[in-house]
């Protein structure tokens, strides 16, 4: 391959100093084969010359000629090309991937060029180079001449036409030098080796012709009539008219070399990734509680709970920050029709309230044994619910045991009421209330016994089946039906006071069922209006979400068609006794959501921050490699294509491992307001949003640690990069 330089002129432009002339107009050609020596002393510029006739460097003056082409108006591909196809580099240090084996080392050459790396090439380069048996060692683990064969063999693999060599034999003995020149000798048979060297023995036993230069400029010269540039092809199409395919590394190579660089410092790897999951998981977690919504996690707390049916009642929305302040309050007939025709569901139907109805059958059941007394105000029978139609298909409920009343001297119990029974006994009513309990153990031993409503004139009810309503609190049924253990100093009365009013505010699970026209019959023994009766309204909570959060979101559009009280707002609203505690979640919510959005951004601020610090900290010290892979004639694109892999594992590692630990976060969380409250709750939300905020948060601060020192990295020339400037 003829090179023809003319009149080259180089200058280092030095920041606050002097600019450096490095190659002051030197000029000469070189043949197609042979082996050139380029003498002088360190500094004249042998390394300057040697860079810019390998396309590693520019010039400011004067024109490098290959082939009959001028380098002057080659693009940043052309040079890739150019350095890929035509030109092998040796350089003082060997410059290999000291990880990886000899023969990847030898076969990434290939690897560069599409070129089928086959085991054979591979084998036959070195071969060549004496290292046949050598292919499979690490390169750290080589001497100082063995890793300078490598470098040979890598160099010549591709059968470039020109091989440069940098002080090839600087770092070595002299005995093992003058192998490698013999080598080289052997190797410029058929092609163009130039060796920069201060060894003028060595150019004088080794080399074809020897030019040496001084301060930039040839002081002499064995054969100044070179012979003149001859043909050859290299075009801007490339070899052979741009038949060859386009060179770029394989994918596995890519993905090799990548995940390489991840785990070649795996403390500092690690420490960032722990650093990123802590900040990504908690952008995750903190996001799930911005985006608390009372609607939504009722929604979901009901389904969480299994919950068949909805419980409507009045709420009002405080006069401060409008939020629902709940409250159990009934409505009245005319209300309950007006709510009824707002509900999104197949039916709807009115539990008639009592208040402070306790069965006689189970009164004084003892809390410990000796002074206190369960609170059955709101627990034993808060209401009746007349059963018409398909009643129990349309909840959801299931008749556990006999069936549903049929007349208004009968009555169907909930499973809560028969737990209660189950548990403490069922008391003969008489008038002495001293009687003593008969033990009931299934079903059976309840139904057909009668049940003693506390209310004037109302006659004994006869108890024809029990019927599930899910009752399922976590913490109440296990301290309510097994006495034993009331005597855990840990759950006090009064916890089990304020349980019993949560429960209380699911009144279905209290309701005992009656006959259709029970409410009409009661009212005239009783002796009063229907219209006096206190209602709640109940809808089965199935259908659509939007349908569900249409019913729970009823307050939102109607509290104003009804009266207001004071200076509250009074509204319809769910009372099922989850809302109760989504309401005290989501004032903790709009108290930490003031200050979560600062949270977040100080947590994506620090993210963003470790990870352009770790990715920006792991291009630096990679830019060496960087720099051999161009010189080896590896593309911007490969480049990127690394980086891009390297960096793609760790983030999709940190997004994948964060996105988990953010849903065990906010799983955590919702555990705590479960334990807290007795109720399977899902307060908080973990899905697609928070696991797209984690992804755009990890994308952007690696993306934003990556580009910009991969940027520089890409526009330096791969002379400076492979020096670390
Ligand atoms: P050699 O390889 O012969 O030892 P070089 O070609 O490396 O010499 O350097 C020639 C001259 O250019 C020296 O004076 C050196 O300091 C200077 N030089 C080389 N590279 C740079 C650079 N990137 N910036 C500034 N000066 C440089
Ligand atoms: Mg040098």
């Amino acid at each position: 391959m003829a090179v023809s330089i003319e009149k080259l002129e180089k200058i280092y432009k030095v920041k606050g100093g002097a600019d450096v002339r490095a190659l002051k107009g030197i000029s000469f050609n070189l043949p197609d084969t042979g082996m050139v020596f380029v003498l002088g002393k360190s500094g004249c510029g042998k390394s300057t010359l040697l860079n810019i006739l390998g396309g590693l460097d520019c010039f400011d003056g004067g024109d490098v000629i290959i082939d009959g082409r001028s380098a002057k108006g080659r693009g940043a591909k052309e040079s890739d090309r150019y350095r890929n196809e035509y030109v092998g580099f040796v350089f003082q240090e060997n410059n290999l991937l000291e990880k990886e084996s000899v023969k990847s080392n030898v076969g990434l050459a290939l690897d560069l060029q599409r070129l089928k790396e086959t085991a054979d090439k591979v084998d036959a380069a070195l071969e060549s180079v004496g290292l046949k048996d050598y292919a499979d060692r690490k390169c750290n683990r080589l001497s100082g001449g063995q890793k300078q064969r490598v470098a040979i063999a890598r160099a010549i693999i591709k059968s470039p036409k020109l091989l440069l060599c940098d002080e090839p034999t600087g770092a070595l003995d002299s005995e093992t030098g003058e192998e490698i020149f013999a080598l080289l000798k052997k190797i410029s048979r058929d092609r163009l080796v130039v060796v920069v060297s201060h060894d003028r023995e060595a150019a004088e036993v080794y080399g074809d012709r020897v030019i040496e230069l001084k301060d930039g400029e040839i002081i002499s010269d064995s054969a100044p009539q070179g012979m003149a540039a001859e043909t050859d092809t290299f075009t801007r199409d490339g070899v052979n008219g741009g038949k060859k395919k386009r060179a770029g590394l394989r994918f596995v190579r890519v993905l090799r070399i990548g995940s390489g660089y991840i785990i070649a410092r795996p403390v500092r790897m690690i420490i960032c990734l722990i650093i990123c999951l802590i900040a990504f998981s908690s952008v995750g977690a903190a996001d799930s509680v911005y985006a608390f919504d009372r609607d939504r996690a009722l929604m979901y707390t009901m389904e969480n709970r299994g919950a068949l049916i909805y419980e409507f009642g009045k709420g009002y929305y405080g006069s401060e920050n409008d939020e629902i302040i709940f409250n159990a309050a009934n409505i009245s007939r005319e209300q309950a029709d007006e709510l009824s025709s707002l509900i999104k569901a197949g039916r709807s139907d009115c539990i008639i309230e009592m208040r402070d109805v306790v069965p006689n059958n189970m009164l004084n059941v003892g809390w410990d044994g000796t002074e206190h007394h369960v609170l059955l105000t709101y627990s034993a029978v808060t209401g009746y619910l007349e059963t018409s139609g398909s009643f129990c298909r349309d909840y959801g409920f299931e008749i556990l045991s006999g069936r549903l009343p049929e007349n208004t001297g009968e009555v169907a119990l909930p499973l809560y009421l028969f737990e209660f029974f189950k548990a403490y006994g069922y008391r003969i009513y008489t008038d002495d209330l001293q009687a003593s309990a008969v033990s009931v153990n299934d079903y059976g031993d309840l139904i057909g016994k009668s049940l003693k409503l506390n209310i004037r004139k109302l006659p004994e009810l006869t108890v024809t089946g029990i019927i599930d309503t899910r009752f399922n609190y976590l913490k109440q049924r296990d301290k309510l039906f097994n006495a034993v253990s009331a005597s855990d100093g840990s759950y006090t009365f009064e916890d089990l006071s304020s349980d019993m009013y949560l429960v209380g505010q699911d009144c279905i699970h209290s309701t005992v069922f009656v006959c259709d026209g029970f409410d009409k019959y009661y009212s005239e023994i009783a002796g009063h209006s229907r219209e006096d009766n206190v209602l709640r309204v109940i809808a089965p909570f199935t259908g659509s979400a939007a349908d569900k959060l249409e019913n729970i979101g009823i307050y939102k559009t109607q509290f104003n068609n009804l009266p207001v009280g004071g200076n509250r707002n009074v509204c319809y609203t769910v009372t099922n006794c989850s809302s109760k505690l989504i309401n005290d979640a989501g004032r903790l919510a709009k108290t930490i959501n003031e200050y979560a959005v600062y949270g977040l951004l100080v947590l994506i601020t620090i993210a963003a921050l470790f990870v352009t610090y770790y990715a920006s900290g792991t291009i630096d010290e990679k830019s060496r490699e960087i720099g051999i892979l161009r010189a080896l004639g590896a593309s911007r694109a490969d480049v990127i294509k690394i980086t891009v892999c390297e960096h793609g594992i760790f983030t999709a590692a940190a997004f994948a491992i964060s996105s988990v630990l953010g849903l065990a976060c906010t799983a955590a969380l919702n555990a705590s307001f479960s334990q807290v409250e007795g109720l399977a709750v899902k307060v908080l939300q973990f899905g697609i949003r928070q696991t797209a905020l984690i992804a755009a948060v990890a994308v952007g601060a690696i993306v934003l640690g990556v580009a910009i020192p991969l940027i520089r990295l890409l526009k330096a020339k791969p002379a400076d990069v492979m020096a670390g400037r």
